[in-house]
């Protein structure tokens, strides 16, 4: 089962490549082991063209290394920090994709001015707080922003983007939604004030494509 998820996880690296959300080796994805105390993550400081997945490595809950010979991604402790907290989570992805860090950067929330974002995010995309990486400070902001929030996406301040998921799938498919959405709302921002979407018509749209669009056997 490690290994069938060592394959998932380094070939969705390809995915941050393929809709340019990385630049170098900066961003990451990571998923839990199901059933245990334990997560694959990308090892640090090696390119996505070099990646393989016996170099994709396994850590427990604390983010000390459990298998493998390369040292793990230097957001470890964050992904650890959420498998912690969000029981429910199974996926972590972490860019610094340009829009949404733009966002970032000035510490504003995306705010929901399309339908799709209310399809995907159910409201703003939130900002999380200025954390320094190492400790538990990033992972914390993840956690407490996210919680009772619809979004799984947070923007973490003056730093980049943050989306856990389901599967590590759902958390690069939201990375991607999100550098989306962060893109459309800026260029409309060029032209005026975007028009906001009533909260009523955010709470509809989220559920009828939260419970009811595409395949529901395919998800
Ligand atoms: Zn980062």
């Amino acid at each position: 089962m490690i290994e069938e998820l060592r394959e998932t996880v380094c070939r969705l690296h390809t995915e941050l490549v393929r809709y340019d959300l990385v630049a170098w080796t900066a961003g990451n994805i990571s998923g839990r082991v199901p059933g245990a105390d334990l997560f694959v993550i990308k090892p640090s400081g090696v390119s996505y063209d070099d990646l393989t997945p016996e170099s994709i490595v396994v850590c427990d809950l604390d983010g000390d290394l459990v298998e493998g010979s390369l040292a793990p991604s230097s957001d470890t402790a964050a992904h650890a920090y959420v498998y912690r907290h969000m029981p429910e989570v199974n996926g972590v992805a972490h860019t610094h994709s340009t829009y949404a860090s733009a966002w970032a950067a000035r510490g504003e929330p995306i705010p929901c001015v399309l339908t799709a974002m209310a399809d995907e995010f159910g409201g703003e995309i939130p900002v999380g707080p200025f954390a320094l990486i190492g400790g538990d400070d990033i992972g914390r902001g993840i956690v407490e922003t996210l919680a009772g929030h619809r979004s799984r996406a947070v923007l973490m301040r003056n730093h980049g983007v943050f989306t856990i998921g389901e599967s590590p799938k759902a958390a690069v498919k939201t990375a991607v939604m999100c550098e989306d959405v962060a893109r459309t709302v800026h260029v409309a921002r060029q032209l005026g004030a975007p028009a906001p979407i009533a909260p009523g018509d955010v709470d509809s749209l989220y559920d009828r494509y939260q419970n009811v669009y595409g395949q529901r056997s395919h998800r």
